[in-house]
Parts: structure tokens; sequence; C-alpha cells
């Protein structure tokens, strides 16, 4: 019995008749669920194994197993071996469950055949299974099998037909063949003997065998004399229990004949039982009085054919249910074919879709603004490259498929670093991204240079090992170009802004101060952000905050030009006048930027002052003469008699002389301002020159000048000049002595030059007075309201001695009186130049360099009057003498200069002094010179030098060597 289950439902899909039988239903059956279909089957095993078989898809098999089934409305037990077998299908799942079953509770068949049936069918279910392995690969393969199995099919039907016809025919003869014997008994004998199939006759209640023909011998597998003669059931004691004597016993009795297809019949042989099938004919034999006396057995050995209709009816049964398994699968083939054909339907527009949009993909990134490359492989092969990335590199379509190495071999050939980060990204996978890198690319034979903002990102496999990497480029050089010309513009604009000498601010247009440049933050003290962050409030002086105010809100709000002048406090804490000036930038009708300027007018604030203060000095100076004048005029109307009037008339001839020197100076003043004095440069005797600009004063004076010095000298200058700068000497000497009674004029020449002293014993200056004195104003404080004067004299003279190229300075002790200097050269001096030079020694008119070996120092001696030239030439050959000899220390000894040199101090503190350190200096003894304006320049030139050199002042020679000597190296 077979049924094949579908679904988790058990949905009887087909069940042959065997199985129905076992089920005692009928073929409605077919299509229900098996729960529907054998309800009584419920509380029994089956439905859980099913459904264990069903998931698991284990197959489940039993024997002898109990089952309840209702047969003929009874409930009744039988006993089956039976099997669950799951079919799946290519993905292993169960579509359908294959159940055979044999019922075992009659004992009636023998083992072997069971055995072979199962076997049988454990082929056949493997062939089946091996059969639908087959058609599940081959749909045209199923179809002709099942053409075949229908033409066994027919052919089997064919083959019953034609044994029904043959069975047909046979009676026929059988009965021509009785009717023939009952018509000549005679020829029974010939009859049973000749019968083509088996023939006997039986005699009397004990059946002996009367007449047997070889075929029914056969049938019993004895010989004809084994037989004849001897009562049946001796012959054969099996037929015991048989059907067969009772039913010949029947047809003794009742005379009717007894016929039977198709009989099962036991036959003992040596071998055992053996089962037989026969058709058979019991004839009743009739004596004269009707009476029955014999039975005439025909019968057929039909065991071969039935055997073979059986194993026909069990392959055709067994064909059935493969058939119907067949159709089943054909149709679950058949569905899962449409099935794949939708689906393979689906997939071509998948497919369709997909090459679509790559190729849009391709296309975009063909044309993508931006450059992409995919490198593939450890040797970063140029999988493809569209073409911006051509465009980068420099390079046409030949590089892909190439190596990115030999592609661009510039990248190793210049040392550049992509291919190492290229390499980092494909063995730790992370992404690797840069902005503005700069790449040097070969482009047409020139490298250039290419900023790039590029990311280089792995592509990982489904296993997780990375092959390639996606490169995305763009190309910035543009962009960096424009920004590093703009930042090189906005640096040279923030240079031109912090060069210019004055404080530049910028502020936005709402007037919120945004930048200023570096002399705002010398000024205060402070950096750029800490002034912007204040604005400029915190420095403005409190009293001039207001004006500032009012004036700033109004240039922002009404967008004009903004003009103030304030006070700002410096670091050193002192306040300086500054000229405040901003400009709006208009761009677009739009005010976009102030831009502001704070002018330092602290000098010309001050000079303002100076001004303002000499304009009432001088109207007062002017006023007092023009005053007694006017007394004297006065005196001159009222008193008519001139010897009265001569004082007065002399006391204002001095007064007008005084006038007249006072106008003098002013206009001089406007004259070497403007540059405009004119000097008459000729020879004159020098002495003579002294001795009238004394005279001219002795002859007012109440001092007694006197001149130490009657050496007579041709010089050539301007004589009126140098005679004024005499008569300013000389009347300050007389105007600030007034408790002395003279004045000392020396007057000395040499070779180089004349040099004349004017001493006065009266009140003298404090040192730091000195060096201002020759500014024009200039006059010192504590003198200034007890002298009448404009402090102008000594800055006409200062003018007039350097346009002579000559010198000047001044030796004065408070309280004791000072001497007034001036030099000036003779024009034949330096052809007198006496020059001794080694390697290790130079001597001069006015220095002298020595190298001392032992102390590895210089001694520098400097001798006399010195001016720029002289000081730069005998700097310059220390500068030669240091480097020449290796040597870092220097005993400058200037005990022995005079006069000034102060013209040259800059360039000895700012130029020479840092060429010096450059070339090893780091000691200097300086001996001070006895000339307080040389000492004055000395330590200024050395305060200004900013840098590691040591140095020391001293007067005294061995102790600037001591100090020296004991510097370490
Ligand atoms: P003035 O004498 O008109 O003030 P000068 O230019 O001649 O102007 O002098 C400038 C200043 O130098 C004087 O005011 C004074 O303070 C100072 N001064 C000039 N000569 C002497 C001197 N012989 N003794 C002291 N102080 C002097």
């Amino acid at each position: 019995a077979t049924a094949v289950y579908t679904t988790e439902e058990l949905i009887i899909q087909t069940a042959n008749d065997a199985m129905i039988r076992f089920w005692g239903k009928d073929r409605s059956v077919i299509g229900k669920s098996l729960i529907e279909a054998v309800p009584e089957l419920v509380g029994q095993p089956f439905f859980d194994l099913l459904k264990e078989v069903w998931r698991t898809g284990i197959t489940y098999t039993a024997t002898d197993m109990p089952a309840r089934l209702r047969i003929n409305d009874e409930l009744q037990w039988s006993y089956y071996d039976f099997e669950y077998r799951a079919i799946k299908n290519e993905q292993g799942n169960t579509y359908c469950i294959l159940h055979t079953a044999t019922d075992v509770t009659a004992h009636n068949l023998n083992r072997s055949t069971i055995q072979e049936n199962l076997q049988r069918e454990q082929i056949l279910t493997e062939e089946l299974a091996a059969v639908n392995e087959e058609l599940a690969s081959t749909n045209e393969e199923l179809n002709s099998s099942n053409e075949e199995l229908l033409t066994s099919n027919e052919e089997l039907s064919f083959s019953r037909e034609k044994l029904a016809e043959l069975n047909a025919q046979l009676e026929v003869r059988v009965r021509e063949r009785i009717k023939a014997l009952e018509e000549s008994e005679a020829s029974l004998r010939t009859l049973v003997m000749t019968a083509p199939y088996a023939l006997m006759i039986l005699r009397g209640r004990d059946w002996i065998i009367e007449l047997v023909n070889w075929q029914m011998a056969n049938l019993w597998d004895k010989t004809l004399e084994e037989v004849t003669g001897k009562p049946l059931l001796m012959i054969l004691p099996e037929l015991e229990g048989q059907p067969f004597p009772d039913l010949l016993k029947q047809v003794y009795e009742t005379g009717v004949a007894y016929g039977q297809e198709e009989e099962v019949f036991f036959l003992n042989t040596p071998e055992g039982q053996k089962k037989k099938y026969v058709s058979y004919h019991y004839d009743p034999m009739f004596n004269q009085e009707g009476l029955v006396t014999g039975i005439i057995v025909a019968g057929e050995d039909i065991t071969e054919k039935v055997e073979a209709r059986h194993l026909l009816e069990k392959s055709y049964q067994e064909q059935q249910v493969l058939n119907e398994a067949l159709a089943a699968n054909n149709e679950e083939l058949l569905s899962i074919n449409e099935r794949l054909a939708v689906s393979q339907k689906q997939l071509k527009l998948t497919i369709n879709r997909l090459e679509t949009s790559e190729a849009r993909i391709r296309y975009m990134l063909a044309d993508a603004p931006v450059a992409i490359s995919i490198l593939s492989g450890r040797e970063l092969i140029v999988e493809s490259a569209n073409r911006k990335m051509l465009e980068i590199w420099g390079k046409t379509a030949a590089v892909i498929g190439v190596p990115l190495a030999k592609a661009l071999p510039e990248l190793d050939e210049l040392g550049q670093p992509f291919l190492k980060i290229l390499d980092d990204v494909m063995t730790t996978g992370q992404a690797f991204y840069a902005n503005e890198i700069v790449a040097l690319l070969e482009h047409r034979g020139v490298v250039e240079e290419i900023y790039v903002n590029f990311v280089y990102y792995p592509v990982q496999e489904a296993n997780g090992t990375i092959n390639s990497i996606i490169v995305v480029a763009t190309d910035v050089t543009e962009q960096v170009k424009s920004r590093q010309l703009i930042e090189a513009t906005g640096a040279r604009f923030r240079f031109l802004l912090n060069a210019i000498p004055q404080q530049v601010w910028t502020a936005a247009p709402d007037g919120t101060l945004n930048y200023v440049n570096q002399v705002v933050c010398d000024n205060f003290g402070y950096n750029s952000e800490e002034i912007v962050g204040h604005g400029w409030k915190k420095f403005i002086h409190p009293d001039d905050l207001a004006e500032y105010m009012e004036k700033w809100i109004k240039a922002v709000t009404s967008g004009t030009e903004y003009v103030v002048e304030f006070r700002l406090l410096f670091k050193d804490n002192t306040y300086k006048w500054h000229l405040a000036r901003a400009l709006p930038l208009i761009e677009e009708e739009q005010v976009t930027l102030w831009l502001g300027t704070n002018t330092n007018i602290e000098i010309q604030k001050s000079n303002e002052q100076k001004k303002d203060e000499f304009l009432s000095i001088a109207s007062h100076e002017l006023k007092t003469p023009l005053t007694s004048i006017k007394a004297v005029i006065q005196m001159i109307q009222r008193y008519k008699d001139p010897a009265k009037l001569e004082p007065f008339i002399k006391k204002s001839a001095e007064h007008i002389a005084r006038l007249e020197k006072l106008i003098n100076d002013l206009l001089d003043v406007t004259k070497i301002n403007a540059g405009k004095i004119i000097y008459n440069m000729e020879p004159f005797g020098f002495i003579q020159m002294l001795r009238d600009s004394i005279a001219n004063i002795q002859y007012t004076a109440a001092h007694e000048l006197i001149l130490e010095s009657n050496e007579e000298i041709t010089y050539t200058g301007d004589r009126f000049r140098l005679e004024q700068v005499m008569n300013n000497f000389l009347t300050n000497a007389i105007k600030y002595s007034p408790g002395a009674d003279k004045v000392i004029i020396r007057c000395k020449t040499d070779q180089e030059g004349i040099i004349v002293s004017v001493q006065d014993f009266g009140i003298g200056i404090e040192p730091e007075n000195l060096d201002r004195l020759f500014d024009r104003y200039y006059r010192v404080d504590n003198t200034a309201m007890r002298f009448e004067g404009l402090g102008l004299g000594l800055f006409i003279s200062a003018e007039i001695i350097k346009r002579h190229n000559g010198s000047f300075w001044i030796e004065s002790e408070p309280d004791k009186g000072s001497i007034f200097y001036f030099r000036l050269p003779l024009s034949l001096s330096a052809a007198k130049q006496q020059v001794v030079q080694t390697d290790t020694f130079y001597r001069a008119n006015h220095l002298t360099i020595s190298y001392n070996q032992t102390h590895n120092r210089l001694d520098v001696d400097w001798i006399g009057f010195q001016d720029v030239a002289s000081v730069k030439k005998g700097c310059m050959l220390m500068l030669d003498y240091l480097i020449k000899n290796h040597c870092d220390r220097v005993v400058n000894d200037n005990r022995h200069v005079l006069g000034n040199w102060s013209e040259a101090v800059d360039w000895v503190g700012n130029t020479w002094f840092p060429m010096m350190e450059k070339a090893g200096l780091r000691y200097f003894a300086h001996l001070l010179s006895p000339s307080t304006f040389s000492r004055l320049s000395a330590k200024k030139s050395i305060d200004m030098m900013a840098g590691i050199i040591t140095t020391q002042y001293f007067t005294e020679i061995e102790q600037a060597r001591k100090w020296i000597n004991e510097r370490p190296s």
C-alpha cells in the first residue's frame, strides 16, 4: 500500500487501492487531509510520527506496528510494516511524504515473498529517489519516462485481454470435449490421456484415481505410475484442510458440476510446501441410473500465469503509485518551472536595470567633476581612471592596466609619499584623507606642482580582504595658489602696515577695532589681540576722551572722515600727543572698513609749546630794550642839554645794538632752517679775527677778556660768521659768570687744525645738560629765569662750526665755570699721515693697534681729535686685526682722545659693534677719555649695542688689562 502526503497538514495527494483498503475507505479520501480522511487514527502515534518526518526529513520505518482502523464499519486491530519517507526538493526541504505499508496481520504469506517484496520495494524506493533526482534534473526525461510507462501499461492491459480471450477459448474447447465424451465413453480414456490439459477421473467415494494424464501427475510433481489407481487423498494428503475435498464431495452428492478459476493449491514436495494456482472443473459422471459414480477433474496449472499476472499487477500498482508520484512531481516541477520562468524574467529585468545603471554610473564617473580612479592589487594597477584623474596625472588612457608606480614614475623618483600611503591603506584597511597636498606630476615632460584634496578608500571584499582602493581627488591648485597669492598680498599688506612708523588700525563698519599694527603693540606694550579687545579708550587721556567719543561716533554714523587729537598712554606711563585720522573704505556705496592712523605729534606739540614759550620770551626780550629806548627818547624831549643827554644816548645805542643782535639771531635761525646762510670762504688772519671780536665785546664788558695766544695763522673760512661764534661764546661767558671778573681765550694750532677755547669762572653747567646746549631754543632750566636770552646763540654757533667741518665741546663744572671749545680742521692734514703696518701691529697719527699674543688681546690706543671719518676708519682696522688674529678681547684706550666725536655714535653702536660680535669679540675694556663729550659718545654707543659682548669702563690701563686677561676664553 502506498500513499503520498503533501504539506504539513498531510493532504493525501495520492493513495493506491491497497492503502485505501487498509484504511477501509474509498477513493473520495484523495485530496483530503489524513486526519479528516482517517479520523480513527487520532490518539494513535501516526500523526506525530508523520509530522516529525515532515519536520526533520528523516525516514521513519516500523515493523509489526498495531493500528486500529474502521473496516466495514467495525474498528479492527491490524499489524503493519510501514515506512514514512520524506521526499525533498533541491533545497533539501521536504515537499511530500511517501507512505508505504504492508499488512502483516495475516501470516498466510510466506516470509521470503514478503522479504522479496520488501526488498523490491526498497529497490523501487531507491529507484524512485533516483528517478526523482533524474526527473528533477531534466523535465524532458520525465516526459519520456512517462510515455514509456504508458506504453508498458498499454502492453499490460493488452496481455490481460489476450489471457481472457485464451481462457474463453479454452472453456469452449473443454465443453466441446466433455460433450464428445458423453457421446463416446470409449473415447474417454483417449480423451483423458490425450487432453492438452490435466485431466483425471475419480471413482467412488474414496476418489480412486481411475484415469489420469501426465499433465495432472505433473501438476502434483508425481509420475503416472505413482498416482494411477490410488485414492486421491492418499496421494495428496495435504488436500485435507484445503477446499478441494469438500467441493468434490459436494459435486459427488449434488451431481452439480463445479468449476473454479484460479484457486490456490498447496502441494507438499520434498522441498517443502509449494503454492500453486490452478483453474479446475469438477464434472460428475453419472451411471445409467443417474447416480454419480465418479468425477471428471479437469485442471490447469496456472501458477506461472497467475504469478506472472500478480507480478504484473503488483508492478502495475507500483507503476501506478510511481506514476502518481511522478505526476505529482511533474506538477511540482512544472510549477517550479513556471516560478523559475517568472523569476528568470525578473532576473533579466533586474540585470537589464543593473546594466543600465552600471552604464549610467560609468558614464557619470567618466564625466564626474572629481577625479576618480580604482587601483587594484598590491601592484596598484590602474583599473580605471576618469578624464579628470587623467588630467591631474597629465597622462592618457594608456596608463589604464599599468601599475601606478610605472604609470607615474615621478611619484617614486621624486620621493613622494603617495605610494607608501596607498600601501598602508591596502594593509590596514583604513581610509586616508588629505587636503591641499602638493604632488609633483609630469605634464608633457614638465614637472608641475599640483595641489590636491584626496581620499584613498579601501574596498573590502566579501571575505574581508582588501584588494582595491578607490582614489577620489580634486585639483585645488588654482584655489591654493590664489589663496597663497592673497595670503602673500595680505602678508605684504601687513608688512606695509607694520613698516609704517605710525600707529595703523582698521575697524569694522560699526566702529569696532579689528586690527592694529606692530607700532601700536610696541607703543602700548600689549599684544594685538589685547589691544583689539580693549579698543582705544583705555589708552586715551581722560580729558581727551569726551571729544574723541563724540567725533568717532559722528564719523561712524555719517561715514565721513574722522580727525581728532588726543594723548595716548604709552607703556612707559607717559602720555604722547597723537593725531588720529580715519577714512572709511566705501565699496558698493557701503562702508566696508575704516582705515585709521594715530600719528605721534608729541614733538610737534612740544615744538609748538616751545615756540609759544619762545615767542613770549622773544617778545619780552625785544620789548625790554625798546622800553629803555622809549625812556631815552622821552628824556631827550625833556632835557634839551646835550651834555646831560650823553649817557642816555649811549645807553640807548646799547639797547639798539642788543635789539639788532636779537633780530639778527632770529633771522639767522630762519636762514639756517631754510638752508639759506651763504658762507664766504676766504683766507684771513685767524688771531686777528679773535682780537677783533674780543675788542668788540670788551668795549661794553666789565670782565677782563684775556687772549692767551699770539701765533698768527691763515685760515680759510667765513670770517664774519666765525666772529659771530666768538661773540656768542664771549657774551655767554660774561653773562653766565656774573660774580667773576675775567674770561680767558686760548687758541692752539697744530698741523691738523685750530682749537679755540673760551673759559669763564661762572655758574658752570650740570653734566646732564651738556649735550643739549647746542639744540635750538635750549636753555638750562634754572638759569633761564635769571639770564635773559633766546637759546639761539649756541645753536647758530654749532651750525657755523659744522659748516667749517669743525667740532665743538664743553668742559664744565657747576659753580666753577665752563670752557667752551671749537676745533676747525686744516685741509692739509691728511697728506701728512705716517703709517706703519704688519699683521699684528698698526700705527698712524691718531691710532695704534697691537696684538698681544701672550694674552690673545688687541691693545688699541686712540690719540687726539677724532671725527666721523677717523672713528670709522680706526674701527674698521680694529675689526680687521681681530679677525686676522682670531682674538676675542680688546682693551680700547680713549685716554688720549680729545674733543667730540658724537656724530659717529650711531654708527659705532648699531653697525660696528654687531660686526665685531660676529667676528668673535666677547670682552671690551674701555678706558675713558678725559673729554666729557667723548666719554658721552662712548657711553652712548656702548648703550646702543645689543649683544653678548661684555664691556667695562676703566680709567687705569693696568686695571683694564688685568680685567681683560682674567676673562675666560
Ligand atoms: P642764551 O644765552 O640766549 O640763553 P645760548 O644758545 O647762547 O642762548 O645758550 C644756551 C644756554 O646755554 C643758555 O641759556 C645757558 O643755560 C647755557 N650757557 C651758555 N653759555 C654758558 C656758560 N658760559 N656758562 C653757563 N651756562 C651757559
